[in-house]
């Protein structure tokens, strides 16, 4: 069983998919509702291990886009797609609403345009609110609120199981996945492409490209110069669940030219986050904090909400935007090359990813693409629970008496017994590595950061570990 790189697949797929975080994954779901064969290349060893690991996990409406937009359009839509689609599926959802606090008068000035923007957005439940009623549902907001723009609609979502949950959908429709996939180049041919990766070559009909920070370098590889990404970092900080009473809704501030600003999150695992910072880097894999970005959250902290920074910080981390240099997304086809481009997902391509594959799928369809809808698709499936809101396993007496796995817990900072560690390792998409098995389960992500339950979490992922198959398609038999 050693891999033979540079085998094709046998099958000529009629699409294949670059890019396995929460938009590729979302166009290969959508695509194989349809009659045709697909792959989802990932160059990584899991789904969803790219910017959609790390974001603020903010279920937007879209109140604040720029209206007109492409953006706008997908990410109204997305909202209500992928609210209906977490309902589904058990993707950890909480409707906390938010509250954006202006704490200046200019600020406090650009709220009636702020309501207006969201009203030509479509979205019409936003209301002004005086200082009284922002300090009634926050009260421990720092001094000198002066009114708020109330958004009672966004809401906070589990960004790992969305992306595990479209990527096993996507599977289960018969998709091809194919982790440890990196696309290094492209030939273009008459009736297929052929993309190289190190473990074997795939051919397709049909490429779109959701490679994410990678999408311009795939871009090139097709022989376009269209765009640039340029790698935007947030940085953010995690506090300990204590802090978790202080904030009952996001924090928004009133967004500048440089993009949402820092806020204030409740998280569905029952912690408050700061941040995002944003810095435009060079180095698209530096997902490191900085000393500079923690002076900045520290100061930006103590003016929003002063006592949350006498709480325990449980962990800082930072993600990279897919920044290019035009205010929308790209999303393109060039139909002479069977060729489709989703560039520029910046920051709102949680909320936006199913709508985004919806909308790849119409301009597929207008090149003459067959793509007819299939009557025999299997039920979505039903992830695990791993939010707050809603009853854990470690808490369900019932599916403890029936498996005392659930009822044994591995770690105790986030309560994840091995029973979900064990399935973890034998889902659809299983986790191949101990981050995998954090982003499943929660494990390894409290107070301790895996100090003391480590050792336990990486036995039971040795002891479960299962040849998933979704690198063998090029290994000899
Ligand atoms: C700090 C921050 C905060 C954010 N907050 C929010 C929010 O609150 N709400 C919201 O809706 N959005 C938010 N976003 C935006 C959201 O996270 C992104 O828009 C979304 O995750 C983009 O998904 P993607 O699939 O395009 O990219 P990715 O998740 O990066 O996926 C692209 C994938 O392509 C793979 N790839 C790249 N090159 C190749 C190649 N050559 N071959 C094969 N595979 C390749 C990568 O490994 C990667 O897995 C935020 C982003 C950041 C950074």
């Amino acid at each position: 069983m050693t891999p033979t790189p540079h085998r094709p697949h046998p099958e000529i797929f009629d699409i294949a998919v670059i890019g396995g975080g929460i938009v590729g994954s979302a166009i290969a779901r959508e695509l194989s509702g349809h009659d045709v064969s697909v792959a989802l290349l990932e160059a990584r060893d899991d789904v969803g291990d790219g910017t959609s690991k790390a974001n603020t996990a903010i279920l937007h409406t879209g109140f604040d886009a720029k209206p007109g937009t492409l953006e706008s359009r997908l990410v109204a839509r997305g909202y209500h797609l992928l609210s209906d689609y977490a309902k589904a599926t058990g993707i950890p959802v909480e409707h906390t609403g938010a509250v954006l606090v202006a704490w200046n008068q200019e600020e406090l000035d650009a709220l009636p345009a702020l309501k207006e923007k969201a009203e030509a957005n479509g979205y019409e439940h936003c209301r002004i609110v005086d200082a009284d009623e922002v300090y009634r549902v926050l009260p421990d907001l720092g001094e000198g609120v002066l009114g708020g723009l109330a958004v009672p609609d966004e809401s906070i979502i589990c960004t790992w199981t969305t992306n595990l949950a479209l990527a096993t959908d996507a599977k289960q429709r018969g998709t091809t996945l194919l982790l440890e996939h990196a696309v290094t180049g492209i030939d273009v041919g008459d009736d297929a492409t052929t993309l190289y990766t190190a473990r074997g070559d795939v051919r397709a009909r049909w490429v779109v490209n959701a490679a994410g920070l990678g999408a311009d370098m795939i871009d090139q590889l097709f022989g376009h110069d269209r765009f640039t990404v340029t790698p935007r970092r947030g940085e953010l900080f995690v506090f300990d669940k204590l802090a978790r009473p202080k904030v009952g809704k996001i924090v928004l501030p009133v967004p500048s030219s440089r993009g949402k600003g820092v806020l204030i999150s409740p998280t569905i695992y029952g912690n408050v986050m700061l941040g995002p910072t944003a810095e435009d880097l060079t180095d698209r894999t530096n997902t490191a904090t900085s000393e500079d970005g923690y002076d900045f959250l520290l100061s930006k902290g103590a003016r929003l909400m002063p006592s949350l920074l006498s709480e325990e910080v449980t962990a800082s981390y930072a993600g990279l935007r897919a920044a290019i240099d035009r205010d929308d997304y790209l999303i393109e086809a060039t139909p002479e090359q069977r060729y489709l481009l989703v560039g520029g997902i910046r920051s709102t391509g949680l909320t936006a990813g199913i709508a985004i594959a919806e909308h790849v799928t119409g301009l597929l369809a207008e090149t003459g693409l067959g793509l007819r809808s299939r009557s025999d698709l299997p039920a979505p499936p039903r992830m695990p629970n791993i939010g707050e809101a809603t009853t854990r396993p470690y808490q369900d007496t019932d599916l403890i008496a029936e498996d005392t796995a659930y009822g044994t817990i591995v770690c105790f900072c986030e309560r994840v017994t091995e029973g979900e560690i064990r399935d973890a390792c034998h889902a659809p998409v299983p986790a191949r590595s101990l981050e995998g098995l954090r982003r499943r389960t929660r494990a390894m992500n409290g107070r301790c950061q895996g100090f003391f339950c480590g050792a336990a979490v990486a036995a039971l992922r040795t002891q479960h570990q299962t040849d998933d198959g979704c690198c063998s398609q090029h290994k000899d038999k």
